[in-house]
């Protein structure tokens, strides 16, 4: 068998939701400066009085026998590396040969270690594995070796949402009712925000664990936009309301800074991070520096399934646990089915995002009562909904 095709299609298509989709965004390392920090959430534009137009980038990896394995979101970026650089050395090739495959793109690609090239070879190997999987007319986790249990917990990350308290408690009383037992909101203050920012910070977790009680568990995401102070005075300001714990609380390249807060933070706190870290070689340098308890690689950015299986060895090793990134539920689903259960203890669910980025899918995965269970459709599960499709335009190389 061999690859004929590499195509980038953009799907056009309309999202109906009367109400504002994003109302919060989350902190970045840019808002020390208050030219950014004054910036609201992100623009979705409207199709309508209640309604978006959703855009969505898939590449489509086909072999000459007509199996075509897709992935995606993918942005334009991706796109452009996938179609000029990467397609010409997957024509011709074996799809099922995926070690082959990215190894050869991991040596081509050699300022590609990192970033958005990285960020395309993993999107092409989710592309080869959802093939590989409708190949052999079986789930990825099946090939993996899985399913390791009948269901994974997940956990709600209430990215977009609005702070004001009481839209909070609304929210998280909802998302319990849902069925979650955990879930992560994205505090809004970091260093450049004072003693107010930090009691506001606070005020959220209060909230939150007045609303869910003590039996459900509460994570908080830094986004990269703390530093070491600040983290651990924010620490000691939150431990009282014992939140699983914070997440990315320094830039990725600080990996000293993290050890020194994985060190020094109460240790009913876990420091969690890896989110925008890449590959097995990035991913061992956070290891073995102890800089954090449980790392998040994504499927899509971090070198895609064959990456993620040498990343969960190396963790596993490190006694670090590893929840990927929850960029791609079908992607992440069918590895979380394959990994030990002590390892991988839940799955990351973006409830906003996931309307977006699944909004094309003919099989979205959703939790349902707050769990996932064993995918079932072949591969990764990335058939396209015809009827969400209202336009479509394919990329070329620029
Ligand atoms: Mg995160």
């Amino acid at each position: 068998m061999k690859i004929a095709s590499v195509r980038c299609v953009e799907y056009t298509g309309t999202l109906d939701h009367p109400e504002e989709f994003w109302e919060e965004r989350l902190i970045r390392p840019v808002d020390i400066y208050p030219r950014f920090r004054s910036e609201g959430p992100p623009h979705l534009p409207r199709s309508g009085e209640r309604s978006y137009r959703v855009e969505s980038l898939f590449v489509h990896v086909e072999a000459d026998s007509g199996v075509v394995g897709t992935a995606g979101p993918i942005t334009r970026e991706q796109a452009q590396h996938i179609l000029t650089s990467m397609a010409p050395l997957l024509l011709g090739q074996d799809p099922l040969a995926t070690e082959q495959r990215w190894d050869q793109l991991h040596r081509y690609c050699v300022h590609g270690r990192k970033g958005t090239e990285m960020m395309a070879i993993s999107a092409l190997d989710c592309a080869l594995w959802d093939l590989k999987g409708r190949h052999f007319d079986v789930p990825v986790h099946v090939l993996l070796g899985g399913p390791v249990r009948d269901e994974i917990p997940a956990y709600a990350s209430a990215l977009g949402y609005s702070l004001d308290p009481d839209r909070v408690r609304e929210r998280a009383a909802q998302l319990v009712g849902e069925g979650y037992t955990a879930m992560k909101w994205f505090p809004r203050h970091g260093p450049a925000d004072g003693r107010g920012g930090m009691a506001k910070n606070e005020e959220l977790v209060r909230t939150l664990r007045e609303t869910v009680g003590p039996d459900v568990d509460i994570m908080v995401d830094a986004w990269m936009s703390w530093d070491v102070p600040y983290t651990l005075r924010m620490a000691q300001r939150l431990v009282d309301y014992a939140p699983h714990w914070i997440e990315e609380p320094v830039q990725p390249d600080r990996i000293d800074s993290y050890a020194q807060i994985t060190a020094q933070i109460d240790n009913r706190i876990m420091i969690t991070g890896g989110e925008h870290e890449y590959t097995r070689w990035g991913q061992h340098q956070l290891m073995r520096s102890r800089a954090l308890h449980l790392t998040q690689p994504d499927t899509y950015w971090a070198g895609g399934i064959s990456e993620l299986l040498k990343i969960a060895a190396l963790a596993s090793t490190y006694d670090v646990k590893l929840i990927p990134h929850g960029h791609s539920v079908p992607a992440n689903a069918n590895l979380s089915f394959a990994l030990p259960v002590a390892l991988t203890p839940m799955l990351e669910y973006l409830v906003k995002w996931n309307a977006l980025h699944q909004f094309f899918l003919a099989h979205p995965v959703h939790p349902v009562g707050g769990v996932v269970t064993p995918p079932t459709r072949p591969g990764l599960g990335m058939d396209l909904d015809e009827d969400k499709i209202e336009g479509r335009r394919e990329l070329h190389p620029a």
